[in-house]
């Protein structure tokens, strides 16, 4: 049997260990100069390779097509990517959220566990050489083309990741071969990524991270997200762990109407924060209103604050009304912002939408629709939140179309 696997990122990397273990001859082509371009800046460089939870965590965690992962995920779990891991030889660590790195912290040693591997095993790594098409007859994989000539195969694994971080070499050409052969592709969008606003407001808070406070997306009205953690301000408008999350949630959405509100004292009830701010008003009766905010909030916000609760900012302290002091609160428990979009494919972390799973077979990953294709990875139409969960998908399903006969 002869394979060819398009892509030596992390779906094709195991897809290629695992047919190469099978006896099978198997020849990955990589269009960049070395293996693993987007998993070394994976987890700001130490790779978060998986999590550390149960099946039903992990589904929780997937916001697309979580049940086409049901079958994969079984056959191979978060718990068994760590066990290959550290039968590689790569030590591992557990923190914060369950998220799994190499106990090196060095994302370029999850690379080199995989490339010994594959090494050993004698797979051919084209490296330098780029897929142009693939080749079907009757419904059959013939083989694919390249940049360089061609190859017959019995079986080719795509592997060629999403559209996002294009100069990794994820450019969106596996979206292509699998439309040349008749399968449906559906929309592509940016997902765990920062959030462009609108208005001007945000501007002078870039740089301001926020810790501790929810953030609540909403369309319309109605709530599509809260979540209680870290964000930060930016030159576009927020970013950071919060707003990535959130931004999964809004990929595929027409982002009218979306609305974002920060609650900047989450602990703190309407009442608590109420006889706080009394409080500090009694030991600030003679100052102006923009002096009296110091101890509740960082500097640089202020200002918005004040903006935002249309009181006088010279205005004494001690003539400041009840009525005055609830609008206060309703800026310090939602500071909102109009959403304008999100940010692009150069910058987000993974792609939303790709080959339609209703036409990949889910314990496989063959092609419903030509013998010996197979799709794996991030090329699919399914995705995750942070937290090693999209890496788990590449490994599952690579790992599953891998074990193939
Ligand atoms: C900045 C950043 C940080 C991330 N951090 C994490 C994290 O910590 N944890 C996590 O779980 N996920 C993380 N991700 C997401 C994760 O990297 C991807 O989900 C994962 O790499 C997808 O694996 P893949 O094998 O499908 O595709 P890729 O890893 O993108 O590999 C695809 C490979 O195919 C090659 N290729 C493409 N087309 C061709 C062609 N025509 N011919 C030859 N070769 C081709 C590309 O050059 C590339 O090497 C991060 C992503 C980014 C951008």
């Amino acid at each position: 049997m002869r394979v060819i696997v398009i892509g030596g990122g992390a779906s094709g990397m195991i897809s290629a260990i695992m047919q190469k273990s099978l006896g099978f001859e198997v020849t990955m082509i990589e269009r960049n100069e070395k293996l693993g371009k987007k998993l070394y800046i994976t987890g700001k460089g130490r790779c978060n390779l998986t999590n550390d939870c149960s099946k039903e965590e992990f589904l929780q965690n997937v916001v697309s097509n979580p049940k086409f992962m049901l079958s994969s995920i079984n056959t191979f779990s978060p718990s068994d990517t760590m066990s290959f891991f550290e039968e590689l030889g790569l030590k591992l660590k557990v923190e914060r959220g369950n998220r799994v790195f190499p106990l090196s912290d060095k994302s370029s040693d999850v690379i080199k566990a995989l490339q010994t591997r594959l090494e050993k095993l004698s797979v051919d790594i084209k490296l330098n050489e780029t897929v142009l098409s693939i080749k079907t007859e009757n419904g059959k994989i013939l083989g694919v083309v390249t940049d360089k000539g061609e190859y017959l195969a019995d079986k080719v694994i795509v592997a060629t990741g999403g559209i996002t971080y294009p100069s990794t070499g994820s450019r969106g050409d596996g979206y292509e071969f699998a439309r040349s052969v008749g399968h449906t592709v559906t929309d592509l969008y940016p997902s765990l990524c920062g959030l462009n606003l609108k208005g001007e407001e945000y501007k002078a808070l870039q740089g301001l991270t926020l810790k501790n406070v929810k953030l609540t997306a909403t369309q319309n009205g109605k709530e599509i997200y809260s979540e209680q953690g870290e964000m930060l301000f930016t030159h576009y408008g927020i970013s950071g762990p919060l707003v990535l999350t959130c931004s999964a949630l809004l990929a595929r959405r027409n982002l009218s109407g979306v609305t974002v509100s920060i609650d900047l004292k989450p602990a703190l009830s309407d009442k608590q924060l109420d006889d706080r701010i009394l409080r500090d008003f009694s030991l600030n009766k003679n100052k102006e209103f923009k002096n009296s905010l110091d101890a509740l909030l960082p500097k640089a916000i202020i200002p918005l604050v004040i903006k935002r609760a249309k009181i006088p900012e010279y205005k004494k302290i001690s003539i400041i009304t009840a009525k005055e002091r609830e609008s206060l609160l309703t800026a310090l428990k939602s500071l909102s912002f109009d959403v304008l979009s999100l940010r692009g494919v150069n910058e987000a972390v993974i792609t939303s939408g790709g080959v339609s799973v209703k036409e990949i077979n889910p314990k496989t990953m063959e092609s419903k629709l030509i013998d010996g294709l197979y799709f794996v990875g991030e090329v699919l139409d399914v995705d995750a939140f942070t937290g090693g969960f999209n890496l788990q998908i590449a490994f599952s399903t690579g790992y599953s179309a891998g074990i193939q006969e």
